[in-house]
């Protein structure tokens, strides 16, 4: 993952100054996050989908949460991480694992995956 350092004027000082604080920027695409929904949630439902082709490839998926100031719709905890790129993390994983898996994951949690990768 590439340093955060915020030079004066970047994005992260425009949304402090505005009364839009409300929006907070995913942690590695930088993206506004709309949908909220933390690892932990999300990952729940995707160890589900893929225990019910693999059950222990569910086992092997690595779902990190890292802390923000964006709260999780579903348990509302924090979070700082879009959908985006906690599901091409996941998705990482998986392809290596069972490609038939990885398939029917991107047929099932789409968050613009299909732009990177197919
Ligand atoms: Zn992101
Ligand atoms: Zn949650």
């Amino acid at each position: 993952m590439s340093a955060h350092v915020l030079a004066e004027g970047s994005w992260d000082n425009t949304l402090r100054d505005s009364s839009k604080g409300v929006f907070h920027r995913c942690i590695d695409c930088t993206e506004i996050i709309s949908n909220p929904i933390c690892s932990e949630c999300l990952g729940k439902q995707m160890k589900q989908m893929l225990g019910e082709i693999d059950p222990s490839l569910a086992e092997k998926i690595v779902t990190s949460n890292y802390a923000g100031d964006t709260h999780c719709i579903g348990c509302g905890s924090e979070m700082s991480l879009c959908a985006h790129c906690f599901s091409k993390d996941v998705y990482e994983q998986i392809k290596e694992l069972n490609e038939v898996a990885a398939e029917e994951f991107l047929a099932r949690f789409d968050y613009d995956l299909r732009v990177i990768y197919c």
